[in-house]
């Protein structure tokens, strides 16, 4: 039996108020009505695209099918394209990019288009979280986190004084046994919550990826406990295990009796280039509206010339070449995580102990320190031996004391970083 979609009704239930307060752009609010044929609009203040000095843009790049990277394509973005390219667009995204991303969840989640769910492009993943949580979350309400967690949506929760719940992870991701028993004890006097923010695969910083057991539960306690799931997943293409990979909870949700508690976040920061800046949402559209509610008011939209340089390339591409592209990416961050993984065998043995990765590119270790406290170590004595790190401390919601460290397994001095870190480790 094909799942029901939540109410649109129910969503209002999981706004801000903020969100519920902000008032469509008076003049992007009218773009649709430009829509009618034969119309002369005289409505947004577009700037005469004659007095634009760019006449093109070449792209050349590796192609996906020559790991070797001997052949190389190049791209013009021209024409009307170009046009797109160097005007304000709509708020949501250019067509053009956004057609391609709804064509890409099909292929790889198995959602279609036109059942119940959009997609909103936004300045790097980082910028759409941040518009997500601001139209979800109010202040001092809870919100349940994995822990440790993503450093970078801390100040957006903390901003807003949240009280933080933690949900343990270990090497199978998140807990959904710690989840249910936060859940079952949830205190009756205490406001409900709303959200948990999750990242699947790779966590960032565990490196961890969760089985699809356990987001079936975690997806599962979503309905039960009526939560809005934040699958933040910006290393689902870095993926490298051995196992076959979990689908995204995306994906799973189609399993379940109804859709819409998930609200999916994408990044071509790891696979094309962070600078382009180009991340999206793909979830309910009552969220999606009001993450644009948000963009119409901060920054009118994304960029248009960096979400044509982006449809330009994958357009070209084509899907299969974009998934053979990120398969070539995945499998150097493979080798990476063993090149650094045998270095920290070799120096770090019996000082530290860690889990393997399967995603993603970074290491967590534990320390094995006397006072439970990597910071002092991190800070001075490793980055007087020349290595950064992050002590363990800023990934936990209260900041205490923690033995773990967050390495970039990435690096492409790893073993030297790791000789060192040795160095230092035995102090
Ligand atoms: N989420 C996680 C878990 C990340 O690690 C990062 C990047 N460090 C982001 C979001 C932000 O990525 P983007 O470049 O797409 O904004």
């Amino acid at each position: 039996m094909a799942p029901q979609s939540l109410s649109p009704q129910l969503y209002q239930s999981f706004l801000s108020d903020l969100a519920k307060e902000r008032k469509p752009s008076p003049i992007r609010g009218l773009y649709p009505l430009e829509a009618k044929p034969g119309l002369i609009s005289l409505l947004a203040g577009k700037p005469n695209a004659s007095t634009f000095p760019l006449t093109s843009v070449t792209l050349t790049s590796h192609s996906p099918t020559d790991p070797e990277k001997r052949t190389l394509i190049t791209t013009e973005i021209s024409g009307k394209e170009l046009a797109e390219g160097l005007q304000y667009g709509p708020t949501a995204g250019l067509p053009s990019l956004v057609g391609w991303v709804y064509g890409l969840q099909e292929k790889v989640h198995g959602r279609k288009k036109g059942e119940g769910w959009g997609v909103t492009i936004g300045g790097g993943s980082q910028d759409v979280i941040y518009k997500a949580v601001s139209s979800l979350v109010n202040r001092g309400e809870p919100v349940l986190v994995e822990s440790p967690v993503y450093a970078g949506v801390l100040p957006m929760f903390q901003a807003l004084h949240c009280d933080l719940i933690e949900v343990e992870t270990d090497a199978n991701g998140i807990s959904s046994s710690s989840l249910r028993n936060t859940l079952q004890n949830w205190p009756s006097s205490k406001p409900k919550p709303k959200v948990l923010y999750t990242v699947p695969y790779g966590c960032n910083p565990t490196g961890m990826t969760a089985t699809t057991e356990r987001r079936r539960e975690v997806l599962g306690l979503a309905r039960e406990y009526n939560l809005i799931i934040l699958e933040d997943d910006p290393y689902y293409y870095l993926y490298y295990g051995d196992a076959p990979r979990p689908p995204s909870y995306f994906a799973l949700e189609l399993e379940q009796p109804e859709v819409g508690r998930v609200l999916r976040f994408d990044s071509l920061s790891k696979i094309l280039s962070s600078g382009l800046r180009i991340g999206f949402a793909s979830g309910p559209e009552e969220l999606l509206r009001a993450i644009d509610m948000h963009t119409a008011i901060s920054s009118l939209q994304t960029s248009s010339l960096t979400q044509a340089i982006a449809f330009a390339l994958l357009n070209q591409w084509g899907y299969d070449d974009f998934i053979t592209h990120t398969q070539t990416v995945s499998a150097f961050y493979r080798q990476k995580r063993d090149v650094f993984e045998a270095a920290m065998q070799k120096y770090l043995k019996g000082l530290a102990e860690w889990e393997s990765p399967e995603a993603g590119m970074f290491f967590w270790f534990k320390l094995l320190l006397d006072d439970n406290d990597s910071e002092a170590l991190v800070r001075t004595k490793a980055y007087e031996n020349g290595v950064l790190a992050l002590p363990g401390t800023v990934f936990l919601p209260d900041g205490r004391k923690t033995p773990y460290v967050r390495a970039r397994s990435a690096c492409s001095t790893g073993i030297k970083q790791m000789k060192l870190a040795g160095g230092w480790a035995r102090r």
